[in-house]
């Protein structure tokens, strides 16, 4: 690869040569020149290792003393990304250094920045080094005193990790102090300050063994109420893990601090999550049902590190997935518990399947537990998270739900307070259950999505039913063979009333409470005593996370849609059909020929759409199409953008055709004549009746369009302002406009919710959006150094406007190149997320490919990018 950075191998691990067991922190803050002094207890770790080394990033040394005596100038060696101390004592000492930071020039958002008049940090993974010369790995632990002094009037609140120690004014000045003590050990990465003037609502919590919690949550003044929903998250979050995993927490104060400058979602350090903001502002006026949604669930995911990352930490960051994973799944488990379990698994698949399938598929395919890496912020990726989650849901699929929870407890009682790896966890699930999971480990050193083929047969003599299943992991980089996975495939065998067939028994496999355990090549269950002929329902709830092919019939599948008791498998039959169809109707568009509308496929999904019994949450996700960007990853390769928005919108218009009128019958009846809720089942009924009314105006019927142009007017809420306008936008629709410019003007002094709108405006297909996205980066509310405002207009660009982002004349792909070029320079972080936009390039039609492929090179050519971006585009080129 063509990097300038030696990379970092998994084999190479070694201890630590030293450790070091307290660290005593002294801010002396300022926007221009913080000094930072740092007191730490070093013990060393291994034999006969003389120099200490430890890490920096961009500091300026101001000092330097061991056992109280500075250091002479022979004696060590700094630079701006290392301090060197000499022939240290081979008994435990302290060292003192004092460093000189500038956070008003941190463009990085890693270390201590400025978010608007406010101070924070963010360290993960590497950015403690910016604060100061430290061991900043994540297997020394060490236990954290912070001493912050300030400016009162430039920040009144002083915020660290821990439980608040003592506080007051420093006479005859006008700046104050505060020292907060965490006794829990705890690596550099999971440090946090906090320091501003900022507003802040205040609550309890009693924990299960009656301990008294405070909690908090800042943001920016004149926002507290929209941080209510955000409080009664995080307590059900607290309660939910005492009783789903008997975790309970573990200091006298939890805060949460929202601030609008942030690379990522959140951020959980030790007593102090950071949050991007977007996470914990809402309320019904300016956050959509999905808003709300996703703050319960990063709530709870950053509260739930508490003890999946902080209590247990990762040994190197090759574990990652170890708390990412673990975590995710967590928090999935959480909302499907607070909300519906089958909706969130579809919409937990969705977002596999967008987000980690294509990474799996592309040039950045990489094992769950990566082996090498250059930049370990390019890792926070979606196999990482996503597929890590899927690996824990299929562990307690495998081991069963009391299996997986003394596995859990094991795992919490054997490692709390360690820095572990994924042998260590695997570990604690084999010894409390006894189960051999050597080959289920292949999850985490295996990339690629492995393909599972069934074919099945029945015998109506013997009353036999054979299922031949075959599985295959396709090459990815690094990794050419693979060897078979143990994959749980949850299934049922419908019979022709709909209900399950039962089975006598069942040899060529272990099959056991509806799974069957897959583990060689190619295995032929063959299930007795099965009456009739029945339709095979494979891999329930997406027990597995593989590619799925199966000889159903189109009528099979209907079936399926109708009556499987599984309601993750009657969407997923549904999403089988329309994307067989969306296929075969692509590639009639490319060869310029026609294909018949499939009517009863429209019918039976107008029946599911009207059926009562079942959620409108449910429903709506029923009725929602394979999107663009879905078609193309099915289609894998010759890809032409243009050809599948024809073909999905040619779909659209049969539909609105063929049951728009029973659609908007629908809709009506779902119009709220009660007051505004957030909960789940009003969700729901908005939901359905944004999915109805988006296919009621794909064939631009008068009526329909008159029903959307009338919802964003008299919408209440945002899910409905919202769910209108994007209908308008994406359609699109003339109509667009004046509600566009409406919305603008109505949240024009609200930066979360103009997001919303940038991201709309650059979402429409349209050949005039590239100039709109040009013309938008001079908006007064658009800042090219927020990520917040950057993801809205550049990424939802890149990674939601399929058709403009890949137009045929290469134009989306200089532009996204020329703003990364300039972006890199400020923020390489965000930068290396967004060129995540050309993983698939691979895949497009000639044309577009050697464009994307010429883009691309002029970026691999400019001689001073960041680690982050050469990273991705030299694997990206490879
Ligand atoms: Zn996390």
């Amino acid at each position: 690869m063509a990097s300038e950075t030696a990379p970092v191998r998994l084999v190479d691990y070694r201890v630590p040569d030293f450790l070091i067991d307290t660290v005593e922190l002294d801010f002396h803050l300022d926007p221009k020149a913080t000094q930072v002094k740092s007191r730490l207890a070093v013990r060393p770790n291994t034999e006969g290792v003389a120099d200490l080394t430890l890490v920096g990033d961009e500091l300026k040394l101001v000092s330097v003393t061991l056992d109280g005596k500075p250091l002479e100038a022979g004696a060590y060696n700094a630079t701006s990304d290392s301090l060197v101390i000499r022939n240290v004592p081979s008994a435990p000492f302290t060292l003192e250094v004092e460093v000189e930071i500038d956070p008003s020039t941190n463009t990085k958002l890693m270390g201590l920045y400025r978010t608007g008049a406010a101070y924070c940090t963010q360290c993960e993974a590497e950015g403690f080094r910016r604060i100061t010369y430290f061991l900043d790995r994540p297997d020394v632990l060490a236990v954290y005193t912070t001493r912050i002094e300030a400016l009162k009037a430039e920040a009144p609140v002083l915020l660290a990790n821990g439980n608040p120690q003592q506080s007051g004014d420093i006479p005859g000045t006008d700046r104050h102090f505060a020292i907060w003590h965490d006794p829990f050990p705890k690596p550099s990465y999971l440090f946090a300050l906090v320091a501003g003037d900022l507003g802040v609502i205040t609550d309890r919590f009693t924990t299960m063994s009656g301990r008294d919690v405070e909690l908090r949550i800042y943001c920016e003044h004149g926002k507290e109420e929209r941080c209510a929903y955000a409080m009664n998250a995080l307590k059900r979050s607290m309660r939910w893990d005492e009783t789903a995993f008997g975790r309970e927490y573990d200091l006298d104060i939890f805060v949460i601090v929202a601030v609008s400058d942030f690379n990522m979602g959140a951020m959980e350090n030790k007593g102090l999550n950071v949050f991007n903001d977007k996470y914990v502002l809402a309320d019904p006026d300016t956050a959509t049902d999905t808003d709300f949604a996703n703050v319960e669930g990063v709530i709870a995911h950053e509260y739930f590190h508490n003890w999946t990352g902080n209590r247990i930490t990762c040994r190197d960051w090759f574990q990652l997935c170890l708390k990412e994973g673990l975590t995710v799944f967590r928090d999935q488990e959480f909302s499907s518990d607070m909300r519906s379990r089958p909706v969130k698994r579809i919409a937990d698949v969705r977002t596999l399947q967008a987000r980690q399938f294509p990474e799996d598929a592309g040039p950045l395919a990489h094992p769950v537990r990566p082996e090498i890496y250059y930049e370990i912020n390019n890792f926070y990726t979606a196999t990482v998270y996503e597929k890590g989650a899927e690996i824990v849901r299929m562990l307690k699929t495998i081991l069963g739900e009391d299996g997986f929870r003394k596995g859990m407890d094991l795992y919490f009682d054997r490692h709390d307070g360690q820095a572990v790896t994924i042998e260590d966890f695997l570990s604690a699930f084999h010894d409390a259950t006894g189960v051999d999971l050597a080959q289920f480990h292949l999850w985490y050193s295996q990339s690629g999505t492995p393909e599972v083929v069934a074919r099945g047969s029945y015998d109506p003599k013997q009353k036999t039913y054979s299922l031949s299943l075959k599985q295959n992991c396709p090459p990815t980089p690094g990794q050419t063979t693979k060897k078979p996975m143990h994959i749980p495939l949850r299934f049922g065998l419908v019979g022709p009333n709909g209900d399950d067939l039962s089975f006598s028994d069942a040899t060529g496999a272990r099959v056991e409470d509806n799974v069957i355990h897959l583990t060689e090549a190619e295995q032929t269950v063959v299930f007795s005593g099965v009456s009739s002929l029945p339709v095979p329902s494979l891999i329930r709830g997406f027990s597995a996370p593989v590619r799925l092919s199966v000889d159903l019939s189109p009528s099979d599948l209907l079936f399926l849609l109708r009556t499987d008791s599984d309601p993750f498998n009657r969407w997923q039959a549904a999403q089988t059909f329309a994307i067989r169809d969306l296929v075969a109707r692509t590639g009639a568009k490319v060869r310029g020929e026609a294909l018949d509308t499939n009517e009863p496929f429209i019918d039976a999904l107008g029946e599911v759409a009207e059926a009562d019994a079942l959620e409108p949450a449910f429903r709506a996700q029923i009725l929602q199409l394979p999107g663009e960007a879905d078609i193309a990853r099915e289609i894998g390769r010759n890809v032409d953008p243009d050809a599948i928005a024809r073909a999905r919108a040619e779909l659209r218009i049969s539909m609105a055709g063929r049951i728009g009128g029973r659609l908007a019958v629908l809709f009506d009846s779902l119009q709220s004549k009660t007051a505004f809720s957030t909960d789940a089942a009003s969700a729901g009924r908005r939901a359905l009746a944004n999915a109805a009314l988006d296919l009621m105006v794909a064939n631009r019927d008068r009526a329909a369009i008159e029903r959307v142009v009338a919802r964003y007017r008299n919408a209440d809420n945002m899910t409905d302002r919202l769910g209108a306008l994007s209908i308008m936008a994406h359609a699109p629709l003339d109509e667009r406009l004046p509600a566009l410019a409406d919305f603008e003007e109505r949240y024009r002094n609200d930066p979360l919710v103009l997001d919303k709108w940038f991201a709309l405006e650059a979402s429409v297909p349209a050949p005039e959006t590239l100039d709109r996205v040009r013309a938008l980066m001079e908006h007064p509310a658009f800042s090219p150094s927020n990520p917040n405002r950057i993801r809205a207009l550049i990424g939802s660009f890149a990674s939601g406007n399929q058709t403009q982002f890949n137009r045929a004349d290469g134009a989306g792909y200089d532009f996204l190149i020329d703003f990364l070029r300039d972006l890199d320079r400020r923020n390489p972080q965000t930068t290396a997320r967004l060129l995540i936009s050309f993983r698939s390039w691979r895949a497009l039609e000639t044309g577009r490919r050697n464009r994307a492929e010429a883009a691309l090179k002029r970026l691999d050519a400019v001689g001073n990018l960041s680690t982050d971006a050469r990273d991705i585009v030299a694997r990206m080129l490879a």
